[in-house]
């Protein structure tokens, strides 16, 4: 933690919100920076390219005092080719650059910005040029400027974009005329105070999106398996163990929509796998694919929280058996230990949650009183 500073009365020119935010506001804000990363939607890399340059502004431009900083769209365009320079060098396994694939950073066709500075490294001879040299020539300049332009039609109106809603903690949404944005009081502050653990946090999630593309496959593909190794579950064979069982006891029923189940249902994480990455056997239920895509990486709204409570109530014996079978974890409690947990969170943070079809909302202080109880009934 930075020393805080008490200098007595404060210059006379500066406002009353200067001081430095409180550890409540910085909690908060790591939370929305990791709704922003967890919660939002990803086409591309670009914004945590821009969360990262962000966070470098901060430090280059920012203080530690509570005020706004102002930063021109140039300026963060400028910080954003840089972050995509070396990435734009053709990548071979090992982590060196050579003759091998610009890998891709967007679902469709390459990301603009790569196919720019591609080109612009060709320009200058390949993969030897380094970034000073590039910024250098006129073309750089140029790039920026084209650079400026995607910022404002792209990443800069959707970072905040979370779920169905913004939420502008960062700055106001800009208009694409703009030409400058305002980062709110504070902000500076907590990207500067948070730095290192923003940036991992971005990265992180820079680096699976990369992963997981199709397109780069072709020298990635050992890689997408070790991630899935270390820290991924293994959808396929979840499904085969507990999509029948479960199947039964739902009486063929999706567990949201509770229209009757085609034959290929989703087995789905009550509290999703994004926010506790284990499988507790009381955790999962069925649903159609579209129910499951739908709800995603969100919370069920109050409605699901009660049936789920009674679901798992009703069935803790089946439950039991079932995750025994399935050689999964078996624990109740801790089941619902985590559902009290993110619910709490998401309730603190204000997160969205899926209340069914194409519905989202949030919850009321309501949910704890649909708690099941920790021990199962008749235990
Ligand atoms: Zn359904």
């Amino acid at each position: 933690m930075g020393k805080v500073r008490d200098s007595g009365t404060p210059p006379p020119y500066l406002p009353a919100r200067t001081s430095r935010p409180s550890p409540e506001d910085q909690v908060r804000f790591i939370a929305n920076i990791e709704r922003i990363l967890s919660e939002g939607s990803f086409v591309a890399t670009y914004k945590y390219a821009l969360l990262v340059a962000l966070v470098e502004l901060a430090i280059e431009r920012g203080d530690d005092s509570n005020r706004e900083l102002v930063l021109a769209v140039r300026d963060i365009a400028d910080k954003f080719a840089e972050l995509y320079w070396r990435q734009a060098a053709p990548y071979e396994a090992g982590g060196v650059s050579g003759i091998g694939l610009v890998l891709h950073q967007n679902k469709g066709k390459q990301a603009g910005a790569i196919t720019r500075l591609a080109r612009l490294r060709d320009d200058l001879k390949g993969s030897r040029s380094t970034l000073a040299e590039a910024r250098r020539t006129a073309d750089w300049e140029r790039l920026v400027g084209r650079m400026r332009t995607l910022l404002k039609t792209m990443p800069l109106g959707k970072l905040q974009r979370v779920g169905h809603e913004d939420v502008c903690f960062l700055y106001e949404k800009p208009d694409t005329k703009a030409n400058h944005i305002t980062l709110l009081p504070g902000v500076a502050c907590h990207l500067r105070e948070r730095a290192p653990l923003i940036r991992r946090l971005a990265q992180t999630e820079w680096l699976r999106f990369v992963l997981s593309l199709e397109q780069n496959q072709p020298v990635l593909g050992r890689a997408v398996g070790l991630s899935e190794f270390l820290f991924g579950s293994s959808r396929a064979a979840l499904s085969l163990k507990v999509s029948e069982p479960l199947r039964e006891l739902q009486r063929g029923r999706c567990f949201y929509c509770q229209r009757s189940l085609s034959s290929a249902a989703a087995v789905d994480h009550f509290i999703p796998w994004s926010r506790y990455p284990r499988d507790l056997a009381h955790n999962l239920v069925l649903a159609h694919g579209t129910c499951n895509s739908r709800k995603s990486d969100l919370l069920g709204g109050e409605v699901y929280l009660g049936r789920w409570a009674e679901f798992v109530s009703d069935h803790d014996a089946d439950l039991l058996s079932i995750g025994t079978d399935a050689g999964l974890l078996v624990d109740r409690a801790t089941s619902v230990s985590v559902a009290e947990w993110s619910y709490g969170h998401a309730e603190r943070v204000q997160a969205e949650v899926w209340l069914g079809g194409t519905e989202y909302g949030h919850l009321s202080a309501g949910w704890r009183g649909l708690m099941p109880p920790i021990s199962g009934r008749g235990l």
